[in-house]
């Protein structure tokens, strides 16, 4: 999606003379891509509209970067679109809160479950685990298995087939044992069906959550308006966390899922691991999907390596990304996990990995680091720009790390893309911030 959507505003933009018919068909283009990706087709057409009524061709100087311009609208609007403007319930320690999931069979709902008991653990939570899937055979043992995995307490029955009784009787003994955090786990079913939606209804009504939360499987599509809808008129949750978006799902169900309900997405799966969930942040969100790069996430896993990044985190905050900052991002992707999942957080590394297995990039990414350990101190330390002002280095640096020019190329077009993305992501600091405060 990404890719198809910057092409469009590229061929665009090449064009010397931008007409009104060439930025129709782009936009076209764009709402086409959108569409394929899975958002709803109502929304598709709002935001064409506020995509034509921000961008004002006439009115633009004659040197100004159209197509920074264009995407910046393109990104904004659908920003715009996610963000739901409100804010979830935020638990508070010493008093129990009780949040109750709720979602299809399938969903993610019971590993989400105990991801999130762990978050809240993480941060001093005293957290605890309900299980009220008395509908599937094995579902308490699989919330069992995970929370014996996680030190999390569990509560559950073998015997007791009613899931209200269950749900009832688990949140009473915690409350009574002072924990903080409850998380009922309840059951899904394959489709929306009346026995699911009573059964919901009647285990909110035995427990009063504090908080419903609705999880949603990033690859259901198209049908995540309709669904979410429909779970939104009888149980009212107030919270989404979608999962799987680790998957080849585009995303744009979520999109949808938001705007039908106008609730805020809290938390995404980014993996089936304990430890693979994430705030939701919309502004990395929508740069995922519109392949510019997952800074803020970035940064965030940095961070939690605890590896020594302040230069480059001193950097960034000034909006600049050098060509040494990026050698030590790739070098220390190497150091933190699959490949595959780290390159798609590095502007342009996603597209440029495609297709290949994690020993093939794991070649590639060695002989980037050749290419800079070939580059005098002030090459590293610069932004970049001296070798386009320069080319006969290229050639230098190709010789001296046995690559070829096209690759020392390639390599600084991703830097370049990177120092891109350090200055617009210096606007967006202030946005994630006030994210952060979210549920
Ligand atoms: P439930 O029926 O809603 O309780 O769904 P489960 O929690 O049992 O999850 C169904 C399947 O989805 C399991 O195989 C999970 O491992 C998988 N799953 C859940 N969340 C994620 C995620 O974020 N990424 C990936 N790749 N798999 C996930
Ligand atoms: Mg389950």
């Amino acid at each position: 999606l990404g890719r198809r959507i910057n092409s469009a505003v590229t061929d665009l933009t090449r064009s010397p003379t931008l007409t009104e018919k060439a930025f129709d068909g782009m936009i076209k283009e764009i709402c086409n891509a959108l569409m394929e990706a899975d958002v709803n087709i109502r929304l598709v057409t709002s935001l064409r509209k506020t995509i034509k009524s921000s961008v004002k061709l006439d009115q633009l100087p004659p040197h100004a970067n159209k197509k920074r311009i264009i995407q910046k609208a393109v990104f904004d609007a659908l920003v715009d679109i996610v963000n739901p403007h409100q804010t979830a319930y935020q638990p508070k320690k010493g008093k129990s809160n009780v949040i109750m999931f709720v979602g299809l069979q399938g969903a993610g709902k019971t590993t989400t479950c105990t991801k999130l008991a762990r978050w809240y653990q993480a941060r001093g939570f005293k957290t605890c685990l309900v299980c009220a899937d008395t509908f599937r055979a094995g579902a308490f043992d699989q919330l069992k298995q995970n929370a014996i995995k996680a030190k999390i307490p569990y509560y559950g029955s073998l015997t007791q087939t009613d899931p209200v009784v269950v749900a009832r009787d688990g949140v009473a003994k915690f409350k009574k044992e002072r924990f903080e955090i409850i998380i009922v786990d309840t059951s899904g079913r394959h489709h929306q069906e009346d026995a699911l939606f009573a059964e919901m209804v009647e285990i909110q009504g035995a427990v009063q959550p504090h908080q419903t939360v609705m999880v949603l499987d990033a690859s259901i599509g198209q049908a995540a308006e309709a669904q979410s809808r429909a779970f939104k008129e009888t149980a009212d949750f107030g919270a989404i966390i979608i999962t799987k978006t680790d998957g080849a799902a585009a995303g744009g169900g979520a999109i949808s899922a938001v705007a039908a309900t106008h609730t805020p997405i809290v938390f995404i799966g980014t993996g089936e691991h304990l430890l693979d969930l994430e705030r939701f942040n919309p502004q990395s969100f929508v740069s995922k999907l519109l392949g510019m790069g997952d800074m803020q996430g970035l940064m965030e896993l940095v961070q939690s390596q605890n590896l020594d990044q302040k230069p480059t985190m001193k950097n960034i905050s000034a909006g600049k990304f050098t060509v040494r900052d990026m050698r030590d991002q790739i070098q220390n992707v190497t150091k933190m996990g699959p490949l595959s999942k780290m390159a798609g957080m590095i502007p342009g590394m996603g597209n440029m990995m495609q297709g290949m297995d994690d020993e093939d990039a794991s070649l590639k990414i060695k002989r980037m680091i050749y290419i800079c350990d070939s580059m005098t101190a002030k090459e590293l330390d610069s932004d970049g720009k001296i070798f386009s002002e320069q080319p006969t280095r290229m050639v230098r640096i190709a010789r001296g790390s046995g690559t070829s020019v096209r690759e020392v190329e390639e390599f600084l077009s991703q830097q370049q893309t990177m120092a891109g993305v350090a200055k617009s992501a210096k606007g967006m600091q202030a946005n994630a911030q006030k994210a952060q405060g979210q549920m």
